[in-house]
């Protein structure tokens, strides 16, 4: 810390702070300038000093470390990487996707969900059974039964479970659970509350406060980690603002202004963020691509007849296009992307040409790519033929053809492939000659 003392203050006031600071423990380093003098505070426990501001003949006192102790990158430069059943989160680990409904509703709705979201390639179940609502008359949730059905959609898909934990009694109960307890915006001033999530070990998701700063955020993450959990995650969820277009400011510029400051994974909600489900897809490709290490999104089979937050939810094929959006941008893990996939199908033709036609744009786009690689090798190689190696080629045949996909068989599948790759082989050719023709009649 660095004090800084009013012009013209007298002697007995340096003097009267740097006993104070002495006091405390900590060093004072007394440096006059010409106008004014600045103290300079050395210590690690600076906070038993943060009055010093107001004391006689002080104009300011400046901290110059980080009040995050644990959560800072002063304290650990290495970025925080939590494993959840065996899904890494953070530290560069493939964009994570957390998605169901807002309230976990009856069983049907949360088990369909829940396949949905595995069927998909989501990665976590969310679902609130304890619902913290503006309204007292408002669905609250359906509390401990809530809880079992969210461990017995679990058990049927894999899928680890978030849910949100609203008061410090049912720590017992998510330990249980759950395997990600979310403390929500409303409660993240409730520092009881945080100091019970701290002294488990299962991970935190922490909400943003809709009203706080990322100091402030990052303070309540300090109560878990110092309450002794290092399993921290935060999640942006949109602040309030003047604005009324979005139901909250969703601030993407949160991502990298934390990891200018801290190594804790950070997740963004675009569903609380915006509070429309027209603007969740593109605010989670935003996410992904300002760095977020994951997003956790509101699905729901039947979103204008959800008990909460109807309006920002995702139904099936909303959340399936968002899902293969996610993954043509190589958001996810690249295991992801060759595995044959069910998809659910729209219920109307219109919607379904709608995403046949984004799908074969993205095919087409893909083909292209893969030649631009094709032809890399040719002219690495630096044949002058159309470098075409068949061997290869009988190899990428014959694992289409052992492929069995969802609906396509082994030999549809190779047939694909074999068109890919006479395209590929005449677009060589071409190049080649292109080639040897400048080659022949030099500019
Ligand atoms: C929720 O995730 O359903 C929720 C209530 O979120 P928030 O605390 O961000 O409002
Ligand atoms: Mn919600």
């Amino acid at each position: 810390m660095i004090v800084v003392m009013r012009a013209g203050a007298e002697k007995a006031e340096v003097d009267a702070v740097c006993s104070l600071i002495r006091a405390e423990g900590l060093e004072a380093f007394v440096s006059e300038g010409q106008e004014r003098v600045i103290i300079g505070v050395v210590g690690i426990d600076i906070d038993r000093v943060a009055h010093v501001g107001t004391m006689p003949g002080v104009e300011q006192a400046i901290r110059v470390t980080s009040p995050h102790k644990l959560a800072s990158l002063e304290h650990q430069r290495d970025r925080t990487r939590i494993t959840v059943k065996g899904i890494p989160i953070g530290a560069g680990a493939p964009l994570v996707v957390m998605a169901g409904p807002c309230s976990v509703e009856s069983p049907e709705m949360l088990f369909e969900t829940a396949n949905l979201v595995k069927r998909e390639g989501g990665h976590v179940l969310r679902g609130g059974a304890y619902k913290p609502r503006t309204s007292p008359y408002a669905f609250q949730g359906l509390g401990e039964d809530g809880l079992k059905l969210l461990a017995e959609a679990r058990a049927q898909t894999g899928l680890p479970i978030v849910s949100e934990m609203t008061d410090a009694s049912q720590m017992e109960a998510f330990e249980e659970y759950v395997d990600i307890i979310q403390i929500g915006s409303r409660n993240m001033h409730n520092f009881t509350l945080l100091r019970a999530a701290g002294q488990g070990r299962t991970p935190v998701l922490l909400k943003r406060g809709f009203g706080a700063t990322i100091d402030e955020w990052l303070m309540a993450a300090e109560y878990v980690l110092s309450a002794g959990n290092a399993n921290v995650i935060l999640c942006e969820r949109g602040i309030r603002t003047f604005e009324r277009a979005t139901r909250n400011t969703l601030d993407l510029s949160a991502v990298p202004v934390l990891r200018e400051m801290t190594h804790l994974p950070v997740v963004v909600d675009p569903s609380h963020g915006t509070g429309k489900r027209s603007l969740v897809a593109s605010m989670s490709l935003g996410a992904a691509a300002v760095g977020a290490d994951g997003v956790i999104i509101e699905v729901h089979p039947d979103p204008p007849h959800a008990w909460s937050d109807g309006d920002q939810s995702l139904s099936f094929p909303e959340f399936a296009a968002l899902m293969d959006e996610l993954r043509r941008s190589e958001y996810l893990r690249r295991g992801d992307s060759g595995r044959p996939r069910t998809v659910s199908v729209p219920a109307t033709v219109g919607d379904m040409r709608e995403r046949i036609d984004t799908i074969d744009s993205h095919l087409l786009g893909l083909v292209d790519e893969r030649a631009q690689l094709a032809l890399g090798i040719a002219r690495a190689k630096g044949t002058d033929d159309h470098g075409h190696d068949a061997a290869r080629e009988h190899s990428l045949l014959e694992r289409a053809r052992a492929t069995q996909g969802a609906v396509l068989d082994g030999e549809e599948l190779e047939q694909v492939m074999s068109a890919v790759l006479r395209a590929s082989r005449q677009m060589q050719r071409r190049h080649a000659a292109e080639q040897r023709d400048s080659v022949r009649t030099p500019a």
